[in-house]
């Protein structure tokens, strides 16, 4: 008798997130329908005052994706043509999208080792070795775990820069006793399906604490406009619908409870790999992280990824190649760490449809490739 096969297991499965809230998101979907209303109306209005109150405080501009996100929070705070925007390299390539996308200029910033997150003291070297022409930084809460925002945020206000977060990994991500997205001058969601809370469809937001930079967001989404046919400043068309909007507002409820699956599979495999040379993912005193990925690193990452595959283990590689060299983008930037974390990482399964089970039998899967 053969064995019985194991399941395929995918580092997201946004159908899992469907099916475990199928009847709530059924109902919310047929009570947009049968409202009539399909754009900027009482579910995205809702959406919004809920996801604020998720925060605790500040105000949330939805938009139509995470990429756009980045685009209306940093021209929100100010940033336009020429400015030059301080990043990562090791993020998807949609971060600089978004700053080449407004005229901005990025420049990259290489990572702390043991983090795999934008170093601040290379950051702090950017900042000084381009005094005053830096207008923004864009940190990234990569795989869910929070930058260092305090440092980050004090460098950037010291040399007169404004701080745009990427959260796109980071729903829920607390550092400091704060949530990731409360620090800087604005943040930006994506609510792309794969991600902890994500829509069924495209979706993202603008969060910041400045009701002020919230306005202007507000005013940019839809062609300037505060008053109907009122253009007040160039704006553009970026809306999340009502359908997905009805979607997120079943999602929010379960995303603490949803990130506390991902922080008792990320635990489970932090234990049972502690004893395999694997450098591991490495968690920040004051960081609760939102374990959007499960991220180990390997000089050996191409025959791990390979050992895997052939058990129905299929891992992520987020990111393969830095930002800087891909075609769109490339310039003569060279960042050693950023280089070697491309290279050497690899995200096993971690999101709430994975069970103890599957850890137990991913970390049974790397334990005998380690021994073999
Ligand atoms: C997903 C993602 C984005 C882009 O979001 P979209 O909704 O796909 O436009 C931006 N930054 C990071 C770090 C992401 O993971």
């Amino acid at each position: 008798m053969s064995r019985p096969v194991a399941p395929t297991l995918l580092t997201a499965d946004p159908k899992a997130g469907f099916v475990a809230h199928a009847d709530e998101i059924r109902a919310a979907i047929e009570r947009v329908l049968v409202s009539g209303h399909y754009i900027l109306g009482p579910e995205v209005e809702g959406f919004e005052r809920e996801f604020a109150a998720y925060h605790g405080a500040g105000h949330v501009v939805t938009v139509a994706n995470g990429t756009e996100a980045i685009e209306v929070a940093l021209r929100a705070v100010g940033i336009g043509a020429g400015d030059l925007v301080a990043t990562v390299a090791n993020t998807v390539t949609a971060t600089v999208c978004a700053i080449q996308q407004i005229g901005a200029r990025p420049l990259f910033v290489e990572i702390d080792p043991a983090t795999m997150l934008m170093s601040p003291a290379a950051l702090e070297r950017i900042l000084r070795s381009h005094e005053g022409k830096v207008k923004a930084v864009v940190p990234v809460h990569l795989y869910g775990h929070p930058v260092a925002l305090p440092a980050i945020v004090e460098l950037a206000r010291r040399h007169g820069a404004k701080v745009v977060e990427d959260c796109a990994q980071s729903h829920g991500a607390v550092i400091a006793g704060k949530r990731a997205a409360m620090w800087g001058d604005a943040a930006a969601y994506s609510f792309y399906p794969t991600k902890n809370l994500g829509a069924l469809g495209d979706g993202g937001a603008v969060f910041t604490m400045d009701a002020a930079v919230a306005e202007r967001a507000r005013l940019l989404r839809q062609y300037g406009w505060r008053q109907r046919y009122v253009s007040e400043i160039p704006g553009r068309n970026s809306r999340l619908d009502e359908i997905q909007a009805a979607v997120l507002r079943v999602k929010l409820k379960y995303l603490d409870a949803e990130n506390g699956v991902r922080r008792e599979r990320a635990n489970r495999y932090l234990a049972g790999l502690s004893t395999v040379p694997l450098r591991l993912p490495s968690v920040a005193p004051t960081a609760v992280p939102a374990w959007h990925q499960f991220t180990v690193r390997t000089p050996k990452r191409e025959a791990l990824r390979a050992h895997l595959a052939e058990r129905g283990i299929l891992c992520g590689i987020l990111y393969p190649v830095p930002i800087y060299r891909q075609p769109a983008f490339a310039d003569s930037t060279q960042l050693p760490e950023t280089e070697r974390a491309c290279d050497e990482v690899l995200c096993l399964p971690v999101h709430p449809g994975i069970s103890a089970a599957d850890v137990d039998r991913v970390t049974a899967e790397i334990i005998g490739w380690s021994n073999s």
